[in-house]
């Protein structure tokens, strides 16, 4: 069954909502160690509600094929990817920044 977006009411075939929420949304993209020397791929700034995050983070997660997480609206991958992460997020739509 098709599913109703909920902020404009749109069948989501129809829907825009989630391409207008990117284009004002910036992906803020950083590389930290963890311990154990472990470096994780950070994604945040995405914080638009109409945005679906965990779907982000599959296309994200399969793109690097990397583990990774989300939490809150943060997504998390195992390892560095910031240019694989980069180059996936400009593809969908959103601007970024990697830092
Ligand atoms: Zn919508």
């Amino acid at each position: 069954m098709a599913g109703i977006c909920n902020l404009c009411g749109l069948p989501d075939e129809l829907c825009i909502c989630q391409e207008i929420a990117k284009e004002q949304q910036k992906a803020i993209i950083s590389v930290v160690r963890r311990r154990y020397g472990k470096m994780v791929t950070i994604v945040e700034g995405i914080n638009d509600v109409a945005i679906d995050i965990n779907k982000l983070a599959k296309i994200l997660k399969s793109s690097c094929a990397a583990g990774g997480t989300v939490k809150d609206r943060t997504i998390e991958l195992q390892g560095e990817h910031k240019k694989r992460a980069a180059k996936v997020l400009e593809q969908n739509g959103y601007q970024v920044e990697v830092r």
